[in-house]
């Protein structure tokens, strides 16, 4: 079903872009180097959402390498937009240990309300590196907490074949997976596992043979704002060749499940 010319002629109105449960998956608040920015404070993020008609904003700051600083501002959203903000709790794993990692999950979770995990890398300014392959450990009280919780955890290249398998009561989003199926793919087998649309480029047909593969339940929207306008990547799932009810599930409806699932 061809969404492509109703989508150009609704661009061109004021009304809201999708008449549906929109949530953002992916997107980070505040400073960013580099970033699009249309407005990276979370008071004009909140505007563009009304003009665009995105209900919820699952965000992790993502940008800061020292988690509590990081995770309080997300926290500020939450307090100022109950409502529209879900936040997500930002691990890094070469802050400190397990006991740094446990302490933090739970302080966000259950005393700031958070519902959900990203894992990251600042690989760079850290002294003492690891490759992808060498973080099962580091990151097991993270994927543990998540298994316990049910939460899901937004992964950037971290996620591994056997971490999915082991922590099925977790659900990983692959960050990125929707503009590379090829690699997404690989994982797809696993049913706790979804990609998001969040990404530097979106080949022409990604959206359709990921629905067509894996099944448009396991995608998940997300704009990665402020690094890029948050209009594209709706109008990327706006514009694809798919089911209204496929276009539905990715919008909105797959996270909300996800965070329906939260303990
Ligand atoms: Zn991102």
């Amino acid at each position: 079903m061809s969404q492509t010319a109703p989508f150009c002629e609704l661009c061109a109105t004021d009304e809201a872009v999708a008449d549906c449960l929109v949530i953002d998956g992916h997107c980070h608040v505040d400073f960013w180097i580099g970033a699009y920015c249309q407005d990276r404070h979370i008071e004009g993020i909140i505007e563009v959402c009304d003009e665009l008609g995105v209900d919820k904003l699952c965000i992790n700051y993502g940008a800061c390498p020292e988690m509590r600083v990081a995770n309080d501002v997300v926290a500020r959203g939450i307090r100022k937009y109950p409502n529209r903000v879900v936040g997500i709790c930002y691990i890094n794993y070469y802050e400190g240990g397990a006991e740094v990692q446990q302490a933090e999950l739970k302080r966000c979770f259950d005393e700031l309300g958070f519902m959900g995990i990203k894992v990251g890398n600042f690989h760079d300014i850290y002294p003492q590196t690891r490759g992808y392959f060498e973080l099962e450990d580091p990151l097991q009280p993270t994927w543990e907490f998540a298994q316990e919780r049910g939460a899901s955890i937004l992964c950037h290249g971290v996620v591994t074949y056997d971490i999915a398998r082991r922590y099925p009561g977790a659900n990983f989003i692959v960050a990125h997976g929707g503009g590379a199926p090829e690699g997404y793919l690989r994982v797809a087998e696993l049913p706790n596992t979804y990609c998001d649309t969040a990404s530097t480029g979106v080949q022409t047909g990604a959206l359709e043979l990921l629905c067509e593969k894996v099944g448009a339940e396991r995608i998940v929207y997300g704009s990665d704002l402020p690094a890029f306008d948050l209009g594209h990547r709706l109008g990327v799932v706006m514009a694809a060749q798919i089911s209204e009810s496929d276009r539905e599930l990715i919008l909105g409806q797959n996270m909300q499940r996800l965070l329906n699932n939260v303990k």
